[in-house]
């Protein structure tokens, strides 16, 4: 059984809540079932076209993976040959991703779980679970992305499967991974990273917390006068009490709490941001979420965040429709007050950072364009599509900030498309909903022009 630390990680906001607990093995949950034979439809392997001519059934059976990958199959049975090209040709979802002491752990929507490691790669998924010798179909995928990831040209790639779902390639994954950082892996790849110095509570642990093997006591747990940590403490060392929160958190107040989270770090890197424009100084912490104060560490940093509520509203649906929209608005605002270089008036006497421009320095003009900008009515628009998005009723309270924004937007002539998207989408809430305006507005949670990743 793994580290009680770990599983209380995934407590943690930025996935779904899962119901059983990773270390359950060998009691299959029946409603996976039904996703196998979903995406088993298809068993249309190419029978290779390199002569390996050979009498057994299996071999010289290749597959193209989505990430464009040519691998072979001759060293798998049949059922594993099954699960590889379910997931090789599949499309699932990592909600977050994190290093351990042991591996990697990538959590997929639904729930499934796959470990990395270098002694074995498992998945809490019940295919996994009835037969643990051999990769379950989300292995099989989570270990081509790697592959992909890190082969400079993936679909020039051959490479043949193991049957615990690795390619026999050297070096294998986890030792690319741990080569570079996961959070680098998981910008490019569109993955939520969670990292432990995130939270301020692991900065503290104790020696108990991090050996569960050694005693405890629930007394010992008792932080005076912290009611929060004290749960925390609790809840790493005793099951039952983990279990309890687990079950005591549904799904809308994770929703609610990882949305505003997400608004805590964007103000958080706006001020930092400012402070350090106007005076030089640097955020102590650097570790923290988007503690890089670079333009484009920003730049990058609200794109990803924009990205991540996107995929958010999709996951969470239908909950955590208003925590979105806060943090979108939240966004909105703040660039539309940053239409200036960042460095005009700053104390430190600083003329540029690097020799670049002033609208290089400049938020606005960065992550909206200049008005000269052609942009046709229905692009994908930085924000403004991620707004379009939501639930129509959950912009309702946050009409006056559109309204004002647009205002301000307008005056800092912002590219016209946005003005046009914008003012259609405030009118559209003026009328609650119901406008003639025809504009075609996606459901709440549909991820539809979200389709990341279709190399
Ligand atoms: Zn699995």
């Amino acid at each position: 059984m793994s580290a009680p630390t770990r599983q209380f990680h995934r407590l943690s906001i930025g996935h779904n809540m899962p119901e059983t607990r990773s270390s359950t093995r060998g009691r299959p949950d029946p409603s996976d079932e039904s996703e196998r034979e979903d995406s088993s439809v298809e068993e249309s392997e190419v029978e290779s076209e390199e002569g390996e001519s050979s009498d057994d059934e299996p071999a010289g059976k290749t597959i193209l993976a989505r990430s464009g990958i040519t691998y072979d199959m001759k060293n798998l049975d049949d059922e594993t040959g099954a699960n590889a090209s379910v997931g090789l040709r599949s499309q699932f979802e990592v909600v977050n991703c994190r290093a351990s002491d042991s591996g990697y752990d990538f959590q997929l929507l639904d729930r499934p779980q796959v470990h990395v490691g270098s002694d074995s790669t498992t998945c809490t998924c019940s295919t996994f679970q009835s037969r643990p010798q051999a990769a379950c179909q989300h292995i099989f995928w989570v270990l081509d992305q790697l592959h992909a990831y890190f082969h400079p040209t993936p679909s020039t790639a051959r490479a043949t499967l193991s049957s615990d779902g690795r390619p026999q390639v050297r070096p294998r994954a986890e030792e690319l991974l741990a080569s570079v950082r996961l959070e680098a892996v998981a910008d490019r790849l569109q993955w939520q990273c969670l990292r432990d110095e995130g939270n301020g509570h692991y900065h503290g642990m104790t020696r108990a917390e991090k050996n569960p093997g050694l005693k405890y006591t629930a007394e010992s747990c008792v932080v005076q006068g912290d009611l929060e940590a004290t749960i925390f403490r609790l809840a790493v060392h005793d099951d039952s009490v983990f279990s309890s929160i687990c079950k005591a958190m549904p799904s809308g107040a994770c929703a609610a709490i990882y949305f505003q989270k997400l608004q805590d770090q964007i103000r958080r890197l706006l001020s930092d941001f400012d402070r350090y424009c106007a005076t030089g100084e640097r955020p102590a912490d650097t570790s923290s979420p988007g503690g890089g104060v670079e333009v484009e560490e920003v730049v990058h940093q609200l794109q990803l965040a924009v990205s991540r509520i996107r995929s958010n509203i999709a996951i969470r649906s239908p909950h955590g429709s208003d925590g979105a929209a806060d943090a979108l608005v939240l966004i909105l605002e703040n660039i539309a007050a940053r239409n200036k270089d960042c460095l005009s008036g700053n104390e430190w006497g600083r003329e540029s950072f690097h020799g670049e421009d002033e609208d290089q320095r400049n938020l606005h003009h960065l992550l909206f364009g200049s008005d000269d900008v052609e942009l046709k009515a229905d692009d994908e628009l930085f924000l403004i599509s991620a707004l379009e998005d939501l639930n129509i009723s959950s912009l309702g309270s946050k009409v006056d900030a559109l309204r004002n924004t647009l205002s301000k937007m307008e005056v800092n002539r912002a590219p016209k498309a946005y003005l046009i998207r914008l003012g259609a989408l405030v009118r559209l809430v003026e009328s609650g909903g119901i406008s003639g305006s025809g504009q075609k507005r996606p459901a709440a949670g549909n991820s539809g022009g979200f389709s990341k990743r279709s190399r």
